[in-house]
C-alpha cells in the first residue's frame, strides 16, 4: 500500500483539519470506548484513513487505516 501525497499531508493531523479533496466518506464505525471513527476512502490512491480519538481524553486524530476496515 501507498499513499498518495495528500493522505501523507493528512496523517497526524489533528481532526480539525478538513479531509483533503480526494477523501470521501465512508463508513462509521462504534469505537471501543463508545466514540465513533469515521472512515474515509481517498479516490487518489484508494487507501482508507480514519478518523477518530483514541479516548476521550485524546483529540481525534487521522490515522491511515491498513487492511480492510472493521465492523
Ligand atoms: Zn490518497
Amino acid at each position: 500500500m501507498s499513499l498518495c501525497d495528500l493522505c501523507m499531508a493528512q496523517v497526524d493531523r489533528p481532526g480539525h483539519f478538513p479531509p483533503h479533496a480526494g477523501l470521501v466518506k465512508g463508513a462509521t464505525i462504534r469505537t471501543a470506548t463508545g466514540g465513533n471513527a469515521f472512515v474515509y476512502r481517498c479516490e487518489f490512491c484508494g487507501e482508507a484513513m480514519m478518523l477518530y480519538a483514541a479516548d476521550d481524553d485524546t483529540p481525534d486524530r487521522w490515522t491511515p487505516l491498513k487492511g480492510e476496515p472493521g465492523r
